[in-house]
């Protein structure tokens, strides 16, 4: 089959993969697939690739690129309320990657597994005589009918963030040697940010039965939670004086104001991204007590699509519609 290059990842997947589809596949929607368990529990799959040169730089220390790989996973189990069982890994080397970078590599995934209580359950691993490619395939659990999907979102929800935005897209800017003008700490946990995501498992837990639609940050802001809109068939306003802001990120946007479009558009962040009925004062004492900074950035609505406003109420353009990878 020939793939017109203007087909995007999307409709890629509605075209090819949707009518394969089985019953939990939710479509092919959603950040899982849910599969029933023993009774009252269903099991959560995910599984998520990360390519040298896309998702990580080569000289990415081979620890981190470990972490981040289980991590980005762990990050959708997170997304849904569930707890992480296992994962499944697959590694697609170049004759490049010799010994002692696997040993690194492994190790990273070592310390994740103490870190999050879980272990290797199988894979493959392949040589290729392209860049690296490594996929894992993660498998939480979650009470039967709880998991908390994209599609619940309705109008007069707010949405709320965990953590900061637009940290790991400024991480990836300054790793690769720019935003001159930020010291040399908010540089490192910039670049820390980008290379280590903090899947949000306690808070997703925490946010079952209240969170109405929720996933995680991978592609930005903006677009994902246009992907929460279409959907749940609704439309969503975001205040940018809402979105909350690392010290780093706020000395990187004093320099350059424009690199706001970091923080609505840049993948990466791995924060949650979710909505519930207007409860922002019991969700920030939620946070609170997790550890997490929970954060309102606006609100649903009837319609589509989704509208960034200034201080002033007038519409900010977003540069950068999510991460397109064709
Ligand atoms: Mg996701």
């Amino acid at each position: 089959v020939v793939v017109p290059p203007h087909l995007n990842e999307f409709q890629r997947i509605a075209r090819f993969f949707a009518p394969l589809a089985a019953p939990g596949a939710l479509g092919l929607l959603d950040d899982v697939a849910l599969i029933d368990g023993p009774p009252g529990m269903q099991y959560v799959l995910k599984t998520d690739a990360i390519v040298e040169g896309v998702h990580f730089r080569p000289d990415d220390p081979p620890a981190q690129v470990g972490q981040k790989l289980l991590r980005v996973n762990l990050s959708d189990l997170a997304a849904k309320g569930a707890a992480p069982v296992g994962y499944l890994l697959m590694t697609a080397l170049p004759p490049s990657r010799d010994e002692a970078w696997l040993a690194e590599f492994a190790a990273g995934l070592a310390a994740d597994q103490a870190t999050f209580g879980i272990g290797l359950l199988g894979g493959d691993s392949v040589a290729t005589p392209g860049a690296t490619t490594l996929s894992v395939a993660a498998i939480g659990r979650v009470a039967a009918g709880r998991a908390v999907l994209r599609r619940g979102a309705r109008p007069g929800d707010l949405i709320y963030v965990s953590g900061t935005l637009g940290d790991a897209a400024l991480g990836l800017k300054a790793a690769a040697g720019g935003l001159a003008g930020i010291d040399a700490a908010a540089r490192a946990f910039l670049i820390d940010r980008y290379r280590l995501p903090q899947p949000r498992l306690a808070l997703g837990a925490a946010l079952v039965g209240t969170a109405r639609a929720m996933m995680d940050i991978s592609d930005g802001l903006v677009a994902d939670l246009g992907h929460i809109c279409e959907v749940s068939g609704v439309g969503a306003t975001i205040e940018a004086a809402l979105l909350p802001l690392s010290h780093a990120a706020k000395a990187s946007l004093a320099g350059e104001p424009a690199l706001l479009g970091s923080v609505l558009g840049g993948g990466d962040d791995y924060e949650l991204l979710f909505t519930a009925p207007a409860a922002a004062a019991a969700l920030a004492e939620l946070g609170e007590r997790i550890g997490v900074a929970v954060t309102a950035i606006g609100r649903i609505e009837a319609g589509q699509g989704v509208r960034v406003l200034d201080p002033e109420g007038r519409p900010v353009a977003v540069p950068v519609a999510g991460y397109q990878h064709f």
